[in-house]
């Protein structure tokens, strides 16, 4: 099964993402996390990604979609796919969908959390994450055991440098220009099904939201090998 994952920021895909790959065995590629990986291992690559991304800007479409289809290809080869944040423009989708067609391994659907702006801001300002494992926290909705520590490694947790309002309110106007015209074009060309799922619920309300769709959609007969 191949999922994509979309939402605006701070909708809870990257927290539903991982709670879905492992219910239904997907391996879980998220652009973010990719990204930031890129960026700590300090590369000439990570630097560029840096440019962008503490501006709240998208990176550009061409180095996106050459890093995913690395990615994909590295570790996608046999499990199923869950997608989280790529594609972001139209002309990103364009490529997944001609990398999927040469693979011969179409998208079998397309998650949409939807969230309220305010929600959001609240969300991703009070986000903490691991700098070391990547899990993440919210201050209130979801902390740590331990004051400002990892549950699973006990690193000190920090705030991203793109989680402030001023970045957020950017990457908001960002989404809804160029990333909910990705959602229409899914509508209109693609032949998997888009679902809508309500993402202001608490964290287990949504991921039973989002879990009766991909048993819909895997028992639909339209998952493909
Ligand atoms: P995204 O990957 O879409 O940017 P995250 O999964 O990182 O979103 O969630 C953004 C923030 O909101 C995190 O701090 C997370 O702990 C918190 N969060 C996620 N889902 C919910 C929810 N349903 N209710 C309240 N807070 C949530
Ligand atoms: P969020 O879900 O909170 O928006 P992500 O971790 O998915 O955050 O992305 C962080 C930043 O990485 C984005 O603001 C953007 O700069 C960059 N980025 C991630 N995915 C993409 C993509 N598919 N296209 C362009 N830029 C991206
Ligand atoms: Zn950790």
């Amino acid at each position: 099964m191949r999922l994509v994952l979309m939402g605006p920021p701070g909708a809870g895909k990257g927290t539903q993402a991982k709670r879905l790959a492992e219910t239904f065995g997907l391996l879980h590629l998220s652009s973010g996390d990719i990204f930031r990986a890129e960026r700590a291992a300090g590369s000439e690559l990570g630097g560029k990604l840096a440019e962008y991304m503490d501006a709240g800007e998208l990176v550009p479409d061409e180095i996106v979609v050459e890093v995913m289809a690395r990615a994909m290809t590295r570790d996608g080869s046999q499990q199923g796919l869950l997608l989280d944040g790529f594609p972001r423009t139209v002309a990103q989708a364009e490529a997944l969908d001609a990398e999927l067609a040469r693979a011969d391994k179409p998208l079998d659907g397309v998650l949409v959390i939807t969230a309220d702006d305010d929600e959001i801001v609240g969300r991703i300002t009070g986000r903490r994450s691991c700098p070391d494992c990547g899990r993440v926290y919210h201050i209130r909705f979801m902390p740590p055991t331990s004051d400002e520590q990892c549950d699973d490694c006990g690193t000190k947790l920090v705030q991203r440098e793109d989680d402030v309002e001023s970045v957020v309110r950017q990457r908001l106007e960002n989404y809804k220009r160029q990333t909910e015209p990705v959602i229409r074009y899914y509508r209109e060309r693609s032949e998997a099904p888009v679902k809508e799922v309500d993402g202001n619920p608490p964290p287990d309300a949504v991921t039973e939201s989002l879990a009766d769709v991909v048993r819909e959609i895997s028992s639909s007969g339209e998952a493909k090998a």
